[in-house]
C-alpha cells in the first residue's frame, strides 16, 4: 500500500469511471504524472467536485502507489483558471498545453521545471497574455522533452552567431548563410520567424513582460514551429487541429468585420521592426 502524501498538482484530464467516480490524470510537482482514482466525485454533493475540474491547480492529499492507480482523498488551495472555462479560444490553447505536456511526460517521472513552466503558462494565458505567444514559447521549450534539442544559439555547422539564419531538420537547428547550400530542404523561414524562435527558446515565461508581435509575423512563427513539430516530434493532437481551425474562422471574422484595414489591431513597437 502506498503512502499518503500532500502535493501540488495541475489537472491534465478527467474522465468518468463507473457511475460515481472519476479517473483523474494529474501532473504533480513531486511525483510526476499520475492517474488517480477519485471516489464519489461524480455525486452531486461531492466536496471534491471543483478540485478535479479541468484548468485547476491545487494542493491535493492522496495515496501515491508505485504501480497501478493512486488515490485522491482531499484538496485545498484550489486555483481555477477562470478565463479558460468561459472563453472557447483560451480554452482551446490551454487544452493544447495540457495535452502536449501529457504527451511529453512519462508516468511517475518528477519534473519540477516543466511543472512550473506549465503553471506559469496557464497563469499567463489566464491573465490576458497573447495565448499564441505563450503556447509558442511552451512548444519550443518543450522540444527537449520529446528528445529534440535544436541548435538555436548559432549555426549548427560552424557556430556562427550572426544571421541571417535558416532552419534545417537535417542539421538539427540553424544554418548560417554560408552553409545554406548544405541542405536544399532547409525551411526557407523568414528572418522574423527565426528571430522569435531564438528569443522564445530562452525567455522565462515567469518574467515575460509584454511581447507584441504582428499578426503576419505570428503566422510565420506558428508555421515554423508547426514544421519542426511535424518533422521531428510527429504527434497529432486533436486540440492542435482545433486551434488551426479556429485560426481560419478568426481570419474570416476579421475580414468580414474589417475589410479595408486588416492590420488595425496590430502593434508594431517590437524588436521585429529592427530586422
Ligand atoms: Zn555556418
Amino acid at each position: 500500500m502506498g503512502k499518503v502524501e500532500e502535493f501540488e498538482g495541475i489537472i491534465l484530464s478527467v474522465r468518468h469511471h463507473h457511475e460515481n467516480d472519476h479517473l483523474v490524470k494529474i501532473f504533480t510537482d513531486r511525483f510526476g504524472k499520475l492517474m488517480f482514482f477519485s471516489r464519489g466525485t461524480a455525486k452531486r454533493n461531492s466536496k471534491m467536485k471543483t478540485a478535479i475540474l479541468p484548468f485547476t491547480k491545487a494542493t491535493y492529499i492522496g495515496t501515491i502507489n508505485q504501480t497501478g492507480l493512486s488515490f485522491l482523498n482531499d484538496a485545498k488551495d484550489r486555483e481555477q483558471y477562470q478565463s479558460m472555462q468561459t472563453d472557447i479560444f483560451l480554452n482551446a490553447y490551454a487544452t493544447y498545453l495540457l495535452n502536449l505536456t501529457d504527451a511529453a511526460l512519462e508516468d511517475r517521472v518528477p519534473n519540477g521545471t516543466l511543472y512550473h513552466k506549465l503553471a506559469a503558462s496557464l497563469r499567463e494565458i489566464d491573465e490576458g497574455s497573447d495565448p499564441q505567444i505563450i503556447v509558442n514559447i511552451f512548444e519550443i521549450q518543450l522540444l527537449p522533452y520529446f528528445g529534440v534539442a535544436p541548435e538555436l544559439r548559432g549555426c549548427s555547422v560552424c557556430g556562427n552567431t550572426e544571421g541571417p539564419f535558416d532552419y534545417s531538420d537535417r542539421y538539427g537547428g540553424l544554418l548560417c548563410r554560408n552553409h545554406w547550400q548544405l541542405d536544399k530542404h532547409r525551411y526557407h523561414a523568414s528572418q522574423r520567424a527565426i528571430y522569435f524562435l531564438r528569443l522564445f527558446s530562452r525567455v522565462s515565461i515567469d518574467q515575460l513582460g509584454i511581447i507584441s508581435v504582428k499578426e503576419e509575423t505570428k503566422k510565420e512563427i506558428q508555421h515554423l514551429i508547426d514544421m519542426i513539430y511535424n518533422e521531428t516530434v510527429g504527434i497529432k493532437l486533436k486540440s492542435k487541429s482545433f486551434i488551426q481551425k479556429m485560426g481560419q474562422w478568426g481570419d474570416v471574422l476579421k475580414e468580414s468585420r474589417n475589410p479595408d484595414n486588416k492590420q488595425k489591431n496590430e502593434v508594431s513597437q517590437t524588436d521585429e521592426d529592427k530586422l
